[in-house]
């Protein structure tokens, strides 16, 4: 049984990994999977235990619902592992696992590096939240090298946050040479790991803390919320759970359960996926009607170097930018004619995606800007040849758009 005694294993290969963390089956009544506790209240022998199990937050110890249970720490075990780190915690959204870091590592006074291209509420949060408690944040330019990051580092710089490939722009950064510059100033590194998932490993590239939104191929069904935060160090441990805990942080154990489950078919998810993104993006790129296909895995595409050099494989969310022929109006009418896309935020699903999304997106450093319309696809798990032919569909309005 590979479950119980994981930890005299080597470490596995990602697919076995997915299969096998997280699973207790000797401690838990032999079935498969682990069970699905909920509860509040956890009841203690004796006083002196309430006591002693008190002290011990931040361990996988039931001492109150807020500290997480075995359907918990069966998720967090496995995501942590996925990511190459050694503690994970798990919270309500992809976006509660972007604030809660920051919070974690900036108090009134610092300053924290945002790229430019980074997700679009994580923005918010730095320019409302951080700023009326008195945090100040600059946006660098995503493709910044480690002498950039050194020049826009300040003595109270507290935090370089990084996100690669970048949200709807697929910038890829340069992480380990940012994480430098960043360390020889006293920041901590932190990235939004979503698109990389384990195809980056954020600890042997520098990064502090990675953050999940979890929502996407890890639950990959388009129906749960949910978000990991990672660390590799035991400080940054106590840092991270510490402040879930203040904040109340929680995830649902049923969102868990079902995100473990998730997981458990994660790889060849994202294997049909990754070779169906690709596939896809390739045959965008000969199309007349395309500038540019925006995939990081495709030779040519902006920042495939730097994707080759640091990752092992690509999800299956890039972007095309039509010629500027076409005006945004036509981009619509693309993503309007398709039957198998829908339009919608958000990816990872089994299903396919479209988003038009130019004018949608704030840049300030002066990235990110595209000489045509720009639509964000995601590709799901229908036949690619089925997928190319409602892409036709989609073409065919785009040409047809008389504005
Ligand atoms: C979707 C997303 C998030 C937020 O996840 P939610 O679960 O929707 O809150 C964070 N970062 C990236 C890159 C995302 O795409």
């Amino acid at each position: 049984m590979a479950d119980d005694s994981q930890s005299a294993h080597p470490k596995r290969r990602f697919r076995t990994q997915l299969t096998h963390v997280g699973r207790r089956p000797k401690t838990e009544h032999g079935f498969v999977n682990p069970p699905l506790l909920r509860g509040s209240t956890v009841l203690y022998p004796t006083v002196a235990d309430r006591k002693r199990l008190g002290g011990m937050r931040g361990k996988q110890v039931l001492t109150y619902g807020l500290g997480g249970s075995q359907t918990h720490w069966a998720l967090e075990d496995l995501m942590a592992e996925v990511e190459g780190g050694t503690h994970c915690a798990v919270v309500s959204s992809g976006l509660a696992a972007v604030t809660t870091p920051l919070l974690a590592y900036l108090s009134a006074g610092d300053h924290c590096l945002m790229p430019d291209s980074v997700y679009g509420p994580a923005r918010n949060f730095c320019d409302g939240f951080l700023t009326r408690f008195g945090v100040e944040t600059t946006y660098y330019d995503p493709t910044i090298d480690e002498a950039g990051i050194a020049r826009l580092m300040r003595p109270n710089t507290k935090v370089v946050y990084t996100e690669s490939p970048g949200s709807h722009t697929f910038e890829v950064q340069d992480v380990p040479a940012i994480a430098r510059a960043a360390h020889a100033g006293g920041a901590k590194v932190l990235m939004d790991n979503t698109w990389g998932i384990h195809f980056f490993q954020p600890f042997a590239h520098g990064v502090d803390v990675s953050i999940q939104a979890a929502t996407k191929y890890p639950a990959g069904h388009s129906d749960i919320l949910i978000g990991t935060i990672t660390v590799a160090a035991e400080d940054d441990w106590e840092r991270i759970h510490t402040t879930v805990r203040s904040l109340g942080q929680y995830a649902s154990p049923d969102d868990c359960w079902l995100t473990l489950r998730g997981m458990r078919t994660m790889g060849v998810r994202l294997q049909t996926q990754m070779d169906a993104g690709i596939e896809i993006a390739h045959w965008l790129s000969k199309r007349p009607e395309v500038l540019q296909v925006l995939h990081p895995a495709l030779p040519g595409a902006p920042g495939h170097a730097l994707w080759k050099r640091d990752f092992t494989g690509a999800c299956s969310l890039f972007g095309v930018v039509f010629k500027p022929d076409y005006a945004v109006e036509a981009s619509h009418a693309f993503a309007e004619a398709l039957e198998l896309f829908g339009i919608g935020a958000s990816w990872g699903g089994y299903e396919s995606l479209a988003l038009p999304t130019t004018g949608f997106v704030t840049r300030t450093a002066g990235s990110g800007s595209f000489a045509g319309p720009l639509v964000r696809l995601h590709i799901g798990l229908e036949d690619p040849e089925d997928i190319k032919a409602d892409l036709e569909r989609g073409l065919a309005a785009l040409r047809a758009y008389k504005g």
